[in-house]
């Protein structure tokens, strides 16, 4: 049995952060988590992830104001100037324009209106009638032209697995403890315990297991996990010569694609507006297949066609095979990629009711990834009581609040239970979950 003041159990971004912070602070910390990091089961363990600046909640837009001064390598009052700069690209976000009457199009107008009233970004914004915005971007001269496209240069990505070992790397530069491979099986106040029968004492434990929280800590249905689908093709030498500066391309009611990796060529593309659940678990437990590789299938078949669907509108060369034209090309290493939603789509970083000095950080909602900089200071300050009254009461642990609100800037009218799931088979790899 080990001592520590804090330990925190799951090493995703909540995780990482704040392991980061209370180090600086010079607490004692161990980080437990189920895998090696980064976790293959991290929503944020993948190529890259969007940061972007728009909110049209004044919280999160100055949260991501504030974090994007890390990714671009210009605060210093959480990590060391420039630590995450290299795990980023100011790539740019091309958006399609949705219909009018949707709450997404009236989120997407909000948010920039806040940004450039409140916080003097976002300015350059521009609208264009077709993706190559003018011949900014030639590398979509073959796409589709009906879309209505909103350019905002204030946008760009963060390399995800880079930026969680770069984390982690400074953690332990800091003297934090990494137990890995060793998942917690329960939690109570004051103790971890970890498949191993290892035990770990902490005064204070926080609980940061992404879409897992649920298996740890009575959450009562205010987190559900929801399971996205991600998709990936593999480019050649001279198509990723072409793609290498695109902008993050969006749609949010079809799906969105990235600029590809530069160490392995691949592109990914993500869905939108489809997901999936367990059926078997009251709807809200991920279930984490890579635990069981023969049960381990890919995405559903609608999924990929959706995949296509989204390459052939904006980048339609990489719909068919190089070689043979008649061909449709690999969709590889496609999964399953599990998210903690709340309904709306707040975080929930609280003590738990009954359990003394355990904490949770989780409903992420899919788009924590962006706070990998700075969350955990806010972490901290709810540890430390000291959490701004807004802060504490927005991410408050709350009895379940599922009453039928949608999450406004997720479109989202297809679920399926993964029990329907029929899967895609890859003639390409090995599939997982
Ligand atoms: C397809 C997809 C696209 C996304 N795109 C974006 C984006 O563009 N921008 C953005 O900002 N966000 C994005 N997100 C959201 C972002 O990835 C998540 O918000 C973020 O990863 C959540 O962090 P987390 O720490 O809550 O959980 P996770 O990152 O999931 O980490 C949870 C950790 O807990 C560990 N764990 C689980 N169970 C146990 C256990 N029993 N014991 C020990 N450890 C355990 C896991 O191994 C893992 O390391 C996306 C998510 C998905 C799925």
């Amino acid at each position: 049995m080990s001592n520590y003041d804090v330990v925190i159990v799951g090493a995703g971004i909540f995780g990482l952060s704040t392991a980061v912070q209370l180090a600086r602070s010079k607490y004692k910390v161990v980080v437990v988590d189920k895998f090696q990091i980064p976790s293959q089961l991290s929503a944020s363990c993948d190529y890259n992830k969007i940061v972007r600046l728009e909110y049209n909640d004044e919280v999160y837009a100055a949260l991501a104001v504030e974090a994007m001064g890390y990714w671009h390598g210009e605060s210093d009052k959480f990590l060391p100037r420039g630590m995450l700069h290299d795990c980023y690209s100011h790539c740019g976000r091309l958006s399609a324009i949705q219909d009018k009457n949707t709450s997404r199009y009236a989120f997407d107008n909000d948010s920039l209106q806040l940004l450039q009233t409140k916080f003097n970004k976002c300015k350059t914004v521009e609208l264009h009638k077709e993706l190559t915005c003018g011949g900014k971007f030639p590398q979509f001269s073959h796409s589709q032209r009906y879309d209505e496209i909103r350019y905002n240069p204030d946008c760009g990505i963060g390399l995800a697995r880079d930026s969680l070992v770069t984390m982690k790397n400074y953690a332990e530069s800091l003297g934090v403890v990494f137990h890995e491979n060793d998942g917690a099986v329960s939690v109570s106040a004051g103790t971890v315990q970890c498949e191993s029968g290892r035990k770990f004492l902490g005064h204070k434990i926080i609980v940061a297991c992404g879409a897992n929280t649920v298996s740890l800590l009575p959450m009562y249905g205010q987190i559900r996990a929801t399971g996205l689908y991600v998709g990936h093709i593999q480019l050649t030498d001279k198509e990723y010569q072409k793609l290498k500066d695109i902008p993050v391309v969006f749609n949010s009611s079809l799906g969105y694609l990235f600029p590809p990796d530069k160490h392995t060529r691949i592109l990914k593309i993500c869905t939108s507006a489809m997901s999936a659940y367990d059926d078997m678990s009251n709807k809200s437990r991920a279930v984490y297949r890579a635990l069981q590789p023969d049960a381990a299938p890919s995405v559903p078949i609608e999924a990929v066609v959706r995949i296509r669907t989204v390459l052939g509108k904006y980048l339609p060369d990489l719909v068919f095979d190089t070689k043979r034209k008649s061909k449709l090309r690999d969709i590889i290493d496609c999964k399953i990629c599990w998210i903690s939603d709340t309904s709306n789509s707040d975080f929930i970083i609280d003590m738990i009711p009954d359990l003394k000095n355990v904490y949770v950080c989780c409903g992420d909602s899919g788009h924590a990834y962006k706070f990998l900089p700075n969350i955990g200071s806010y972490v901290q300050q709810k540890i430390e009581g000291r959490l701004a009254p807004i802060l504490a009461h927005k991410w408050r642990y709350r009895e379940s609040d599922w009453n039928g609100t949608e999450i406004e800037w997720r479109v989202e009218p297809e679920k399926k239970a993964l029990q329907e799931i029929e899967w895609y088979q890859e003639s390409y790899g090995t599939p997982r979950l």
